[in-house]
C-alpha cells in the first residue's frame, strides 16, 4: 500500500530557484512566431514547486497588511487564491473584456503578442484597500501597468506587484518605475 503523503508543516520555500526553473518548459513560437512561451504548468503541478511558488510570491508582503490579492486573467487566477489564503486576504479577479456581469471599469494594454483590455467590477475595492497584484509573467509591463491603473482608479491602495517570472530583457520594470516589484525567477 502506498504511503500517504505527509502534509507540509512549515511555510518556508521547499525548493530553490534553480529547481523551480527546471520545472518550467520553454515553448518556442507560441502563441506566435518569435515568442518563447514560458509554460509554468509543470511547476504548478509539482507539490513542492507550487508551494514554493506561493511562499516566494508572498514573502516580502507578509507583514504588509494585504487585504486583497488581485490576480490577472488567466494565469494570475492560478496564483492569487492560494496567496490570499496564506495572507488571510480576499481575492479580486482582473478579467478579460466582457466577462464580468455588473458595472465595470476597464484599462487597455499592449501584450508582448497583441493588445487586450482588463476589467474589474466598479465596486471591487473598498476605498484604500491594501492590494497586492499578481501575474505569472512580467514581460513588457503593459499588462501590469494597466492592472495598476485599474486598481488605483477604483480606489485601491497598491502595496506591491509580484510575479513568478520576470523577462528582464523586455524592461517591464521601467514601465512600473517607482512601484514595489517582486519577481521570483528572472530570465
Ligand atoms: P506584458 O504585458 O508584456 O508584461 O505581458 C505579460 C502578460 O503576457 C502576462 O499575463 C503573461 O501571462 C503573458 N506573457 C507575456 N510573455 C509571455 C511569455 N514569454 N510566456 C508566457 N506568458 C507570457
Amino acid at each position: 500500500m502506498a504511503a500517504k503523503a505527509k502534509p507540509r508543516q512549515d511555510a518556508g520555500p521547499v525548493i530553490g530557484v534553480d529547481a523551480m526553473k527546471a520545472l518550467i518548459m520553454d515553448v518556442p513560437d507560441f502563441p506566435k512566431k518569435g515568442i518563447m512561451f514560458k509554460d509554468i504548468t509543470p511547476l504548478l503541478a509539482d507539490p513542492k514547486g507550487f508551494n514554493s511558488v506561493i511562499d516566494g510570491l508572498i514573502a516580502p508582503f507578509k507583514q504588509k497588511g494585504i487585504e486583497i490579492v488581485a490576480g490577472v486573467e488567466s494565469r494570475g487566477f492560478l496564483l492569487a487564491p492560494a496567496m490570499a489564503a496564506r495572507l488571510g486576504a480576499g481575492v479580486v479577479p482582473l478579467r478579460k473584456k466582457g466577462k464580468l456581469p455588473r458595472k465595470v471599469h476597464s484599462a487597455s494594454y499592449d501584450l508582448e503578442y497583441g493588445t487586450d483590455s482588463i476589467e474589474a467590477h466598479a465596486d471591487a475595492f473598498a476605498r484604500n484597500a491594501r492590494v497586492l497584484l499578481v501575474d505569472d509573467v512580467l514581460a513588457t509591463g503593459g499588462t501590469a501597468a494597466a492592472a495598476i491603473s485599474l486598481i488605483e482608479a477604483l480606489g485601491g491602495k497598491l502595496i506591491g506587484s509580484t510575479f513568478l517570472i520576470e523577462l528582464a530583457f523586455l524592461n517591464g520594470r521601467q514601465k512600473l518605475s517607482g512601484r514595489t516589484i517582486h519577481s521570483l525567477l528572472t530570465y
